[in-house]
C-alpha cells in the first residue's frame, strides 16, 4: 500500500540504489524507446543524474501536446517557491553560488573549485543546502577563504544583494549558514522532546514555537466537522507584533510573483483543455491559487479525482514531509499522459479481480466473496518540477485528503518512463555481473526483469492488498508492530503466486510461461542477500519492505532445501543464489500466502511475530560484510534523480503553432542555470 508519494520514493531511491529491483526491457509502447539513449548524464557527490525519454509524445495530437507545453512551463515557474520553502537563505545561497560559477575567472583547475561545483550541484538538487532525503545540511568542500574570495572577485551588480547591501555584508549572512555545521543543522527534525519547529530549518514557521502553532491549529480545527480543510497547508505561520498570523502562499501574498506566472500558464492551458471536466480542474486550480482558499483546494481535488482525461498533472502544495508538524505543504508539479498499452495492463489485472481472488491457494475462509481491483494506470511524464525535480517519484496516490480519499477515491498513477529510465540505467552498472549466477540469469533478467517487475508490482497494489477478509471479529490492528510486514509480505506473495500462472500468458500479460522466472530469481536474490546493502554493518532489518522480502526469500529457502528448490552457492569465494526449481519455489509461495493470510485473517499475533522475527530480521553478518564490500566497488550512487527534456515550439510565419518537439541533450548544469535565469521569479530577500 502506497498512500502517498513520498513512500513510493523512498523505495526508488531506497531499493533503486541497489540497482536490484528494477531491470531491462520496456512493455510494449505505441513508440518505443530508443534503445541508443542515453540515461546516464552524470555522477557526483552521492548523487546521479540521469536522463527520461516521453515516447509517444509525437503520437499524441496538437491540442494534446500545446496543453502538456502550457503544463509544463506552468511547473516549471515555480522552482524558486520550494528554494524558499526548503530555507530562508536559500535564494540568497544559490544565487551567489550560480554568480559566481558564471563569473569567476581564477583557477578553475583547483580542489576549492572543483568541490565548489560539487557543492552548487548539490544545492541544485536539494532544491536548498540540506540533503534532499536525509535532511541534515552538507558540509562545503571547499574552505571559507576561497569563497569569500570568489564571491568578492566578481562584479558586485552580479550578486544577489538588497538595496544598499555590500558583498562583505552578503558574506556575514551567508557564510555561517553554509559552514558552521551547528547553524539550520537539519532541515526536518524529527527528534523527540526538542521544539521541532525552532530545531528545523525549513521555512514554514517564523518565530513561533511548536506549542504555538499546535495552540494556533488546534484553536482552528472544528473536531465535529466531517470534511475539513488541510488546515495550514498553504501558508507560513508567523508571529507579527506578538501576534500569529498565517501569511498564505497565494496571488497577491507570499510567493506571490511566482504564483503569478503559474497562473498564466494554467490560463493558457485551460483554453486548449481536452474537454469541460479538464477546463473545471484547470480553472478551479487557478481559483485556488488567486484565493488561497482551501476550500477551492478540496473543490479541486475533487474534481480532479475525477478527471480521466489523456492528459494530466500536479501542480501545488501538495506533500507535507518537509513540515516537522505534517501540516505545510511544499510546492511541486508533474505533468503526464497516460500510457494507454500499459494501462490496459492494469484495467486487465483489475477486470479478473475475482478470478484470481477464487483460484487463489488461501483457505476459503479468508476470500472475499466479492472482490475488486483497483485500477492504477500508468502515465508517461513529461516534466518534473518543484519537489519532484530532481528527485522523483516512481508512484502517485492522490490526494492526500483522507475524507476526500473515502468519499470520492484517489488516482494511483505508476510513471513508467521513470522506471524504466531508473532500470536502462542500471543496465552496464555490473550490478547483474556481479550479482547473479551465471549468463543464464543475467539474460533472463534482461529480457524479461522489467517485464515481470512490472507485473509483480501491479499484482501487489491492484489486487494483493485488496484480496482476503479478516473473520468477524478480528481486530484488525492485532498483529501490532507486525502488521505492516505480513501486510506487505501477503500483498508481495499474492503477486509472486500469480506471476507465475498461465492465466497471466492467457490474459496476455505475459509473453510465454517462463518469463516470471525473471522476477524470481530477482526476488530471492534481493531477498536474500543484495537488499543488505541498504544495511548498515553491525544493524538488523528494520523496514516493513525489506523484513517482507527477507522473511519470504529465507522461509521458502528453508522449506525447499529437502528438494533443493533454491541454494547459495560460492564461486571464487563470492556467495551468489542459485535457484533449482522454480515450479517448486511457486508452490511454496503459495504455501506461505495461505499462510500469512492465516494469520492476517485469525489476528494470529504469536504466528507473526514467529515469523518475523525468525526469517525477516536476523543479517548473517559475514555475508552482509560480504554484499557491503561487492557493493561499493561498483561505485554505484545511492541516490538518482532526473533532468527533463526540452521542449521548443514550432509555429508557422503567422506565429500559431504547428508542433511541439522535444530534445534530450541538455546537461545537467545547463538546464538548472537555464531555469535559474528563465523561471526565477522570487525576490532573494524578505520572501
Ligand atoms: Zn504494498
Amino acid at each position: 500500500m502506497m498512500k502517498k508519494t513520498v513512500l513510493i520514493f523512498m523505495i526508488a531511491t531506497g531499493i533503486m540504489s541497489c540497482g536490484d529491483k528494477k531491470s531491462t526491457e520496456a512493455s510494449s509502447q505505441s513508440s518505443p524507446a530508443d534503445d541508443n539513449f542515453n540515461y546516464v548524464v552524470e555522477q557526483f557527490a552521492d548523487l546521479q543524474i540521469l536522463r527520461y525519454q516521453v515516447p509517444g509524445f509525437d503520437e499524441l495530437n496538437l491540442q494534446q501536446k500545446e496543453l502538456i507545453y502550457y503544463l509544463n512551463q506552468a511547473a516549471s515557474e515555480g522552482r524558486d517557491i520550494l528554494f524558499d520553502q526548503n530555507g530562508k537563505y536559500n535564494l540568497a545561497i544559490r544565487r551567489t553560488l550560480e554568480a559566481v560559477y558564471l563569473n569567476y575567472k581564477g583557477d578553475t583547475a583547483s580542489t576549492d573549485y572543483k568541490n565548489f561545483v560539487v557543492y552548487l550541484k548539490r544545492v541544485w538538487f536539494s532544491n536548498g543546502i540540506h540533503h534532499h532525503y536525509a535532511t541534515d545540511k552538507f558540509q562545503p568542500g571547499f574552505s571559507k577563504e576561497f569563497f569569500t574570495n570568489a564571491v568578492k572577485s566578481i562584479d558586485a551588480s552580479m550578486l544577489p544583494l538588497k538595496d544598499g547591501q555590500t558583498p562583505d555584508e552578503l558574506l556575514s549572512i551567508i557564510t555561517p549558514v553554509m559552514f558552521d555545521p551547528k547553524i539550520d543543522a537539519k532541515r526536518v527534525n524529527q527528534t523527540e522532546g526538542q521544539d521541532l519547529i525552532v530545531s528545523s530549518a525549513s521555512n514554514y514557521y517564523s518565530g513561533v514555537t511548536q506549542a504555538e502553532a499546535e495552540k494556533f491549529y488546534a484553536e482552528m480545527k472544528n473536531p465535529s466537522d466531517s470534511t475539513p480543510v488541510s488546515y495550514g497547508l498553504n501558508s507560513r505561520l508567523v508571529k507579527e507584533n506578538g501576534k500569529i498570523v498565517e501569511k498564505i502562499w497565494k496571488s497577491g501574498s507570499l510567493y506571490g510573483s511566482a504564483i503569478d506566472k503559474i497562473i498564466g500558464w494554467l490560463q493558457k492551458a485551460e483554453s486548449v483543455a481536452e474537454n469541460d471536466q479538464q477546463k473545471k480542474v484547470i480553472a478551479t486550480l487557478i481559483k485556488f491559487y488567486q484565493t488561497g482558499d482551501l476550500k477551492d483546494f478540496d473543490e479541486y481535488s475533487i474534481l480532479w479525482v475525477k478527471d480521466d482525461s489523456r492528459v494530466d498533472f500536479i501542480n501545488g502544495f501538495i506533500e507535507t514531509y518537509g513540515d516537522p508538524l505534517g501540516m505545510k505543504a511544499g510546492w511541486e508539479a508533474m505533468v503526464n499522459f497516460k500510457n494507454l498499452e500499459a494501462t490496459k495492463r492494469t484495467e486487465t489485472i483489475s477486470a479478473n479481480a475475482q478470478w484470481f481472488e477464487d483460484h487463489s491457494p488461501v483457505d476459503v475462509r479468508f476470500k472475499k466473496e466479492k472482490v475488486k481491483g483497483v485500477s492504477a494506470k500508468v502515465i508517461t511524464a513529461t516534466m518534473l518540477a518543484g519537489d519532484c525535480y530532481p528527485s522523483t517519484p516512481i508512484g502517485i496516490n492522490l490526494p492526500n485528503s483522507n475524507w476526500i480519499r473515502a468519499h470520492h477515491g484517489s488516482k494511483s498513477v505508476t510513471i513508467e518512463n521513470i522506471t524504466e529510465a531508473y532500470d536502462k540505467a542500471a543496465q552496464g552498472n555490473g550490478f547483474a555481473e556481479e550479482f547473479y549466477w551465471s549468463d543464464k540469469e543475467i539474460k533472463l533478467i534482461k529480457d524479461y526483469g522489467f517485464l515481470t517487475d512490472n507485473m509483480h508490482t501491479d499484482l501487489h497494489e491492484c489486487l494483493g492488498h485488496g484480496s482476503g477478509k479478516l473473520l468477524p471479529g478480528t481486530d484488525p490492528d492485532a498483529l501490532k508492530a507486525y502488521g505492516a510486514t505480513i501486510e506487505e509480505a501477503r500483498a508481495d506473495l499474492f503477486g509472486l503466486y500469480y506471476v507465475a500462472d498461465p492465466k497471466m500468458v492467457e490474459l496476455g500479460l505475459l509473453p510465454n510461461d517462463s518469463a516470471y522466472r525473471a522476477e524470481y530469481y530477482k526476488y530471492m536474490t534481493n531477498g536474500l542477500m543484495t537488499q543488505l546493502c541498504r544495511i548498515e554493518p553491525g544493524k538488523q532489518v528494520e523496514e516493513a519492505h525489506m523484513r517482507n522480502r527477507g522473511l519470504i526469500a529465507n522461509w521458502v529457502l528453508e522449506k525447499g532445501a529437502p528438494d533443493n528448490v533454491a541454494e547459495f552457492k560460492q564461486r571464487d569465494g563470492k556467495t551468489f543464489v542459485v535457484v533449482n526449481d522454480y515450479a517448486k519455489l511457486r508452490e511454496l509461495f503459495g504455501k506461505l500466502l495461505a499462510e500469512i493470510q492465516r494469520i492476517k485473517s485469525e489476528g494470529d499475533y504469536n504466528a507473526a511475530k514467529t515469523l518475523v522475527e525468525n526469517y525477516g530480521v536476523k543479517v548473517d553478518p559475514k555475508l552482509h560484510a560480504e554484499v557491503l564490500q561487492r557493493y561499493q566497488k561498483l561505485n554505484i550512487a545511492p541516490y538518482k534523480g532526473f533532468i527533463n527534456p526540452v521542449y521548443e515550439v514550432v509555429t508557422d510565419k503567422n506565429g500559431k503553432i504547428t508542433d511541439i518537439k522535444v530534445s534530450y541533450s541538455e546537461g545537467y548544469a545547463e538546464q538548472m542555470l537555464r531555469y535559474s535565469k528563465d523561471h526565477s521569479w522570487l525576490p532573494t530577500w524578505n520572501n
